[in-house]
C-alpha cells in the first residue's frame, strides 16, 4: 500500500496547520505512521488521496450513523442548501429536530442546538451553575467532555480531588472548581462531596468512549444519581459520542438512571457539525432568553445542519430496530477479533453498546482510565497499522472507540476478522 501521496499533502499541511491537522487525534501520533489523507466517503468506505480504500470503522469519530453520502441525509443538505446557508434567524427546521430530539429522550423537555459538542457541554454547566448558584462540578478521569478550560483537568497532587490544568493557557483559577473523581468508582464521587458542598453538577459519559469503550456499571450510575438528589446536585449525561450510537433512547433508557440535562451531538447533526443540550423545563427555562443564564451563537441551529439531523434522526425512527442489528455487528468483530487474539495467546478484552465496540490488549477487565492506560499501546499501534494496510481503518488511538454504520455488512465484518487474524499472527511472528 503506498502512502506517498499521503505524506506529501501531510508534509505541506504542517506547514501551515499546527501539526497539520485541525483536531489533535486525527494526526496519528499514538500510533505512529502518516495520517491518511481523505478525498472521499461513500457507504462504509473511505478512500484516501493515494487511491486506497478502507472499510471505515471511525464514521468521523461517530456521526454516520449511516455510512458516508446516505442518500437521504445528502439530498436533505442539498435542498437545504438551495434555501440558503444561514440566516441567524428562527426556522421551522429548528423546532422539528427539536421536536425528535424531545420524543427520543424522556429526560429532555426543552433543548438547544449548539454547534459543537464541546459548546453543547460549556453550556449545559454553567446552566447548570446558573440552575444551582453553585460553582464547583464533578468529571471522571478518562471521560472527555471537549476542550473547554474548565473540564481540561489531569488529577491533582496526593488526596486532593480538585484538578490541574491539563494544558497549557488553562490557568489554574479557572479548573479550581473542577473536582476529579474515578469512573465506576462510588467511594471517590463521596470524597468529593465532602471535600465541596458547592457542587452545581455532576457530569459523566454514562457510557464512556474516551478512554476505550468503558461503559459505567448500571448500579454505580444509580448511587450516583442518590447521591446528586440527597446533595441537590444535577446529574449531566454527556451523550454527544453514545447519543443515538449506543441506544437510540439515550443511556436513560439501558441504565433506567434519568438525568437532569444531557448534552448531544454528532449524529444529531448527520455530519453537519451540531451540538445540543437539554433537559428538564424548569432548568432549561434559566437559559437566555427566557432566563437569566446567558448562552447564544450565530451558527446555532444553521439550517442545513438541522436539515442533516433531522434527516439522519428521522430515518433511524422509522428503522427503529436497525440498532439491534448493529449491535449484532459489533459484537461479532469484537468476539472474532477476540478469537484470532487468542490463537495467537493474545489477551483481549471486548465491549459493545449499541453501534459502539472497543478492543483493548489488557490481560484484565477495563473498568476506569487507570485500567484502559494498563493496554499495551505498542501492540495497538501495531495493530491499528496492520489493519490499515489490510484496508480497515480504525481509530488511531487505543483510547477511542469503534463504530459500526449500516453501511457495514456481515461480509466486511468477516473479512475484517479475517485481517485481523492475519495482522494478529504477523505481530506474534514478527
Ligand atoms: N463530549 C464527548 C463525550 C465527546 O466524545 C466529545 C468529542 O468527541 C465532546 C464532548 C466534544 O465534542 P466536539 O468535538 O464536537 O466539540
Amino acid at each position: 500500500m503506498s502512502t506517498e501521496a499521503s505524506l506529501k499533502a501531510f508534509n505541506e499541511a504542517q506547514n501551515l496547520i499546527p501539526g497539520g491537522v485541525n483536531s489533535p487525534v486525527r494526526a496519528f501520533k499514538s500510533v505512529g505512521g502518516v495520517p491518511i489523507f481523505i478525498t472521499e466517503g461513500k457507504g462504509a468506505y473511505l478512500k484516501d488521496v493515494d487511491g486506497n480504500e478502507y472499510v471505515d470503522y471511525v464514521q468521523s469519530w461517530g456521526p454516520l450513523l449511516f455510512g458516508h453520502r446516505d442518500e437521504t441525509i445528502e439530498n436533505a443538505v442539498i435542498d437545504a442548501v438551495k434555501h440558503g446557508l444561514s440566516f441567524g434567524a428562527p426556522t421551522l427546521a429548528e423546532t422539528e429536530l427539536a421536536k425528535l430530539v424531545t420524543e427520543f429522550f424522556s429526560s429532555i423537555d426543552k433543548v438547544r442546538f449548539v454547534s459543537s459538542g464541546t459548546e453543547a457541554v460549556m453550556s449545559a454547566i454553567r446552566l447548570a451553575r446558573g440552575f444551582t448558584g453553585r460553582d464547583d462540578i464533578v468529571k471522571f478521569t478518562g471521560c472527555y467532555h471537549g476542550h473547554s478550560d474548565a473540564l481540561l483537568v489531569e488529577a491533582g497532587s496526593g488526596a486532593a480531588t480538585f484538578g490541574n490544568p491539563s494544558s497549557p493557557g488553562v490557568p489554574a483559577d479557572f479548573t479550581k472548581h473542577t473536582l476529579l473523581a474515578e469512573y465506576n468508582n462510588i467511594e471517590s464521587v463521596k470524597k468529593c462531596f465532602e471535600d465541596s458542598n458547592d457542587i452545581a453538577c455532576v457530569i459523566i459519559e454514562p457510557i464512556a468512549g474516551n478512554m476505550g469503550l468503558v461503559p459505567a456499571d448500571k448500579e454505580f450510575l444509580h448511587e450516583l444519581r442518590e447521591i446528586c438528589d440527597a446533595n441537590d446536585t444535577l446529574l449531566i449525561f454527556d451523550e454527544v459520542m453514545s447519543g443515538f450510537r449506543a441506544s437510540i433512547n439515550g443511556a436513560e433508557s439501558i441504565t433506567g438512571v434519568t438525568p437532569d440535562l444531557v448534552t448531544l451531538g454528532k449524529v444529531i447533526g448527520g455530519g453537519m457539525p451540531v451540538g445540543a443540550f437539554g433537559g428538564r423545563r424548569e432548568i432549561m427555562e434559566q437559559l437566555s432568553p427566557e432566563g437569566p443564564v446567558y448562552q447564544a451563537g450565530t451558527l446555532s441551529g444553521n439550517p442545513v445542519a438541522m436539515a442533516a439531523g433531522y434527516a439522519a434522526l428521522t430515518k433511524l425512527k422509522q428503522n427503529a430496530r436497525v440498532m439491534d442489528v448493529l449491535n449484532k455487528r459489533a459484537q461479532r468483530v469484537v468476539e472474532g477479533m477476540q478469537e484470532a487474539a487468542k490463537e495467537q495467546g493474545i489477551v483481549m478484552q471486548i465491549d459493545t453498546r449499541g453501534s459502539m465496540f472497543g478492543f483493548f490488549f489488557n490481560e484484565n477487565p477495563v473498568k476506569n482510565f487507570s485500567d484502559a492506560a494498563k493496554s499495551d499501546a505498542q501492540l495497538f499501534a501495531r495493530f491499528h497499522a496492520g489493519m490499515l494496510e489490510e484496508g480497515y481503518y480504525f481509530a488511531c488511538s487505543l483510547y477511542e472507540t469503534g463504530f459500526i454504520s449500516t453501511a457495514i455488512t456481515d461480509e466486511m465484518i468477516e473479512a475484517t476478522i479475517k485481517a485481523s487474524a492475519k495482522v494478529l499472527k504477523a505481530i506474534k511472528n514478527g
